[in-house]
This record gives C-alpha cells, structure tokens and sequence, in this order.
C-alpha cells in the first residue's frame, strides 16, 4: 500500500493521516511535520525553509525531493505521503524515483474542500506544541489528550499567511489533480463532512484497494 494524500491546506489531510497510519499500519511522511521539527530545533534545513514557511511559499522541490527521497527508500512496501508531492516537479520526481524501484503508487486519495472552509477551518485551527496533532473542534479542554502538551497556533495559520497558502495551493498543486486522474490512480472523497464522516469514506476506498491487492 503506497498512498499520498492530496488536499489544500485545511482540508484535513493531517487529522485524516493520523487515523490511517494508526489503522493501517503504514509509515508516514508529512513534510510539514519534518519541516517544523527542523525549525524547532533550528538545523540548516529549518533555518532556510522557515524563510519560505513563513511567507506561505513552497520549500525548493531541490530540497524536498531529496529528503523525501532519502526516508522512502527504507520503507518501500508500504507508506502514507501527506503534504508530498506538491508540485508537478515532486510528482514526476516520485514516479521516478518509484519506478526505478518498480515500487508504484497504489494510489493518491484527493481530500475536496470548498475555499470558504478551508479559511475557516485554518484561521480557528490548534495544534499541540509538544507532539504537533490538530486539536478536534469538538475537545473543550485546553491540554493535548495524547501527550498533556499546550495547544497552540501555528505561526502559519493567520489570514495572510493562509490566503497565500491558498493561492499557492491552486497554482502549484491542484495541476496534480489532472496528473493522476490521467494516471488512473486518483480517488477523491468529500471533504466538507465530520472527522468521521471523512474517515469512513476513505477507509471504504482504501479497503477496497488493499483487497485488490492482496487477492
Ligand atoms: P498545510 O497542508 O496546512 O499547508 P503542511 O504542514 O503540510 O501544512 O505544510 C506547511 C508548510 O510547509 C507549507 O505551507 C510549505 O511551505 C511547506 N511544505 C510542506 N510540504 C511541502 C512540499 N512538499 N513542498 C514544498 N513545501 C512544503
Ligand atoms: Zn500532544
């Protein structure tokens, strides 16, 4: 099972990630997660992306690709991608990069979300500052039920910053939209509904697939 996630930001890619790489056992690479850890511990690789984090740009695909690259190359039987690829250039570095290891993707998983939701949904966005989870609308309590960490905002997630997230979104990654479908590997579920709601809709699809696979 080798999965990418694609969605806008605040589409829930993050929360949905959470639940299938528990469920399904599968390793999972979110490259925002790897970025903010190497911001919070200030390496060469955080100081340089959190210029473009910051300002609600991309990091360089140079800089992705071979990152991305480096932690697949252990786990080629099984893996969830969030937040990679983003770019038409990452896309075609991944079938390359899977190709040559004749280890293609079992499919990408298209999170839709309408524009309104996504600012919504970002500008009242929390996340634990110790273990990084998105704290569930629904929780009142102010402490992280999995690790009692604080939750916070994050720093990317004011207006202006998530406007140009948006803008980047539609110029830079919704052309991987038409790519996969040209593929035949794009399943999209409906991104507006509950957590759950989502959830159910993408455990059918990925269920579905995964019995394909192993009959
Ligand atoms: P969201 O999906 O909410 O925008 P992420 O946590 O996935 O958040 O990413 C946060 C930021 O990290 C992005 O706005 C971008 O600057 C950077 N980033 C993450 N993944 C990539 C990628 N594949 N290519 C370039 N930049 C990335
Ligand atoms: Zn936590």
């Amino acid at each position: 099972m080798r999965w990418v996630l694609l969605g806008a930001p605040g589409s829930g890619k993050g929360t949905q990630a959470e639940r299938i790489v528990k469920d399904f056992k599968l390793p999972h690479i979110a490259t925002g997660d790897i970025f903010r850890e190497a911001i919070a511990k200030e390496t060469d690789l955080g100081i340089k992306a959190k210029e473009y984090i910051d300002r609600g740009q991309l990091v360089p695909d140079d800089i992705v690709v071979g990152i991305v690259n480096e932690k697949l190359s252990s786990i080629l039987e099984g893996f969830l991608l969030d937040g990679y690829p983003r770019t038409i250039v990452q896309a075609e570095e991944l079938d390359k990069f899977l190709l040559k290891n004749k280890k293609p993707l079992t499919g990408v998983l298209l999170i839709s979300v309408s524009q309104r939701t996504i600012l919504d949904r970002l500008t009242n966005r929390f996340i634990c500052e110790k273990c990084g989870i998105n704290k569930d609308p629904s929780d009142t309590g102010d402490k992280c039920k999995k690790c009692g960490g604080n939750f916070v905002k994050r720093a990317d997630d004011n207006v202006e910053t998530v406007k140009k997230r948006i803008t980047v979104y539609l110029n830079q990654t919704t052309p991987l939209i038409e790519y996969y479908k040209k593929k035949k590997v794009l399943y999209e579920v409906n991104g507006e509904g509950t957590p759950f709601e989502i959830y159910n809709e993408i455990k059918a699809t990925l269920f579905r697939l995964k019995s394909e696979f192993t009959m």
